[in-house]
């Protein structure tokens, strides 16, 4: 096991208060935090997660999902075990609430690995929660950077105000899980609260790029009034921040069956009132490419991850209006 003093913690005699997230677990000597990856040992805080990685792929940059940051690009993809929220769906349990098999990928050999893959435009850190695996993200974002690679975090965006400032000057892209506009829902079905993660969306949406995924759970989080409030507040901030309406399918402790595809075209046709661009996830077929706000031009084509046609430059080429998408 490979053991690395955590950050972000105060010691209380033997006991150790962390606060790297909102749970902010006060932490008996012997005991664990609620992610299940800092644990007091005689106390001192580690992290358990360190350089320990479950998965590791080469993935369409579409998968993450980010499709308005380098659109067609490849992007390696790693994460490690543990999560600091507790949603009853969660589609990522074997790693997010379970310890799998890990290797060792020191910041260094990882960072090699990704400056050695055709086509590869950085790291994102995904899989499982990102921001429990803070230490190990911190010390690779950061050499990467200056090699020239991009990082992104996939996040439920649970994450204190202090090391999310730390974080954010090595970080490129986001994409922040918003799993619901109600704070019933945070704190029944995810053990968590909405306004840390609003908290994070808007400081991140002022330093990086950043869209939103939220998983809609028919008749849980699919209310149209919050779904309006959701669409108002994102809009607000920037009409551009693409928001990705992913379809939930039974996982962990839910067995509600799967969102209907109507809901999430219903769930669409409501956010568009308030943002450019929103994509239904998990639903072969339906389309997804990206459209110019203004005339209404196609200027992404995607076949589910894949990109079959892509615009050629930060403009329209109907209208000349400047499209907010980081290419190449
Ligand atoms: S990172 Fe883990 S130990 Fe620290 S406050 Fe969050 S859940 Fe608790």
């Amino acid at each position: 096991m490979t053991l690395k003093e955590a950050m972000f913690y105060t010691k209380e005699g033997q006991k150790t208060n962390c606060f790297l997230c909102p749970q902010n677990c006060s932490i008996p000597p012997g005991g664990k935090g609620i992610c299940g990856v800092r644990e007091n040992i005689d106390g001192t805080l580690y992290t358990l997660n360190y350089a320990r990685v479950s998965a590791f792929n080469l993935d369409p940059i579409e998968k993450k999902p980010l499709y308005h940051f380098f659109p067609g690009k490849w992007i390696v993809s790693v994460g490690s075990f543990g999560c600091n929220l507790k949603c009853s769906f969660c589609q990522n349990y074997s790693i997010a609430h379970q310890v799998p098999d890990t290797v060792l990928l020191p910041p260094e050999e990882l960072i090699d690995k990704a400056l050695s893959s055709r086509d590869n435009i950085g790291i994102a850190y995904t899989y499982n929660e990102p921001s429990i695996w803070y230490e190990y993200v911190l010390d690779t974002a950061r050499i990467a950077h200056q090699k020239g690679l991009r990082n992104v975090l996939v996040t439920n965006g649970y994450i204190s105000e202090e090391p999310l400032k730390r974080l954010l000057p090595f970080i490129d892209a986001m994409n922040i899980d918003v799993k619901a506009f109600g704070g019933d829902f945070y704190s029944r079905v995810c053990k968590g609260r909405l306004e840390s993660v609003v908290r994070t969306v808007e400081r991140a949406v002022r330093n990086c790029h950043v869209e939103i995924t939220t998983l809609v759970v028919e008749g849980l989080n699919d209310d149209s009034g919050e779904l309006e409030e959701m669409g108002r507040w994102l809009g607000g901030m920037n009409k551009n921040i693409p928001l990705h309406l992913s379809r939930y399918y039974p996982a962990y402790k839910m067995n509600r069956p799967a969102t209907s595809v109507q809901v999430l075209m219903e769930a669409k046709g409501l956010m568009k009132k308030y943002l450019n661009h929103v994509y239904i996830g998990n639903v072969p077929g339906v389309d997804n490419s990206t459209y110019c706000p203004h005339c209404g031009q196609k200027l992404i084509e995607r076949n589910m991850y894949r990109v079959t046609r892509l615009l050629a430059s930060d403009e329209c080429s109907r209208c000349g209006s400047k499209v907010d998408i980081i290419l190449d």
